[in-house]
């Protein structure tokens, strides 16, 4: 699904239906919600089973509704799933939705956008086990720059708000593994690549370049 208009910046994840002429806004869908039936024509779609919404006795429910959502064409992400481990189900309920919504996501041909609290560990291991063949994207990180590089040699994706605008993570990840994002944040996506661009000590037309590049490597877009 390629949205068409003249883009200059992707919001990669929010939850916010914001949207313009020149932004492509990636919103996204707890399981359970559905596809509004009228959008922005720049509007995609993530949907996944989030770690927070997750209970022992809702998963199978939850998966059923993901299953349903997820097969809209204009969800071209699977996810936010993955790991907290200061909230929601116990640790063994969340790797089971995990793998579950890898397994769609693997069969969809979709790429994931990650959740993860402290949840390295799981997250490490899923990707062991699944070895996606589609970018798996770590949201809203600001970790460590180790942590960061560890993730990155794995084969992760980073997409990045401004307080993981940092230099130790723009040091440690190379540039063609992110993308920027708002999520909760009020700000207008423009300013998260203004705040990149400085830290990476591009100007801002180079930063659109950059995520635009990363954006169409990932979905095999040309927008
Ligand atoms: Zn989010």
């Amino acid at each position: 699904m390629i949205p068409v208009s003249n883009i200059r910046y992707i919001d990669f994840h929010t939850h916010r239906a914001v949207s313009g002429d020149d932004v492509i806004t990636i919103m996204n869908l707890m399981a359970g919600e559905e596809v509004p039936s009228v959008f922005p024509g720049n509007t995609l779609y993530s949907a996944g089973i989030h770690p927070w919404q997750l209970t022992a006795e809702n998963l199978a429910r939850l998966k059923t509704e993901l299953l349903l959502t997820a097969a809209h064409p204009h969800v071209v992400l699977i996810g936010e799933a993955g790991f907290d481990r200061l909230r929601g189900a116990s640790s063994e309920i969340q790797y089971q939705a995990f793998i579950y919504q890898a397994e769609i996501a693997t069969e969809m041909e979709k790429p994931m956008v990650i959740h993860c609290v402290r949840g390295w560990e799981e997250l490490r291991r899923a990707y062991r086990q699944m070895k996606p063949e589609r970018p798996w994207v770590i949201h809203g990180f600001r970790g460590k720059g180790k942590l960061a590089a560890s993730l990155a040699d794995d084969g992760f994706w980073f997409s990045l708000g401004m307080e993981g605008i940092t230099d130790e993570i723009l040091g440690a990840v190379s540039n063609d593994r992110i993308l920027l994002e708002t999520d909760t944040s009020d700000r207008p996506v423009a300013e998260v690549y203004h705040c990149f661009a400085e830290v990476a000590g591009c100007d801002d037309d180079e930063a659109v370049s950059i995520i635009k590049g990363n954006f169409n490597n990932l979905f095999n877009y040309s927008v």
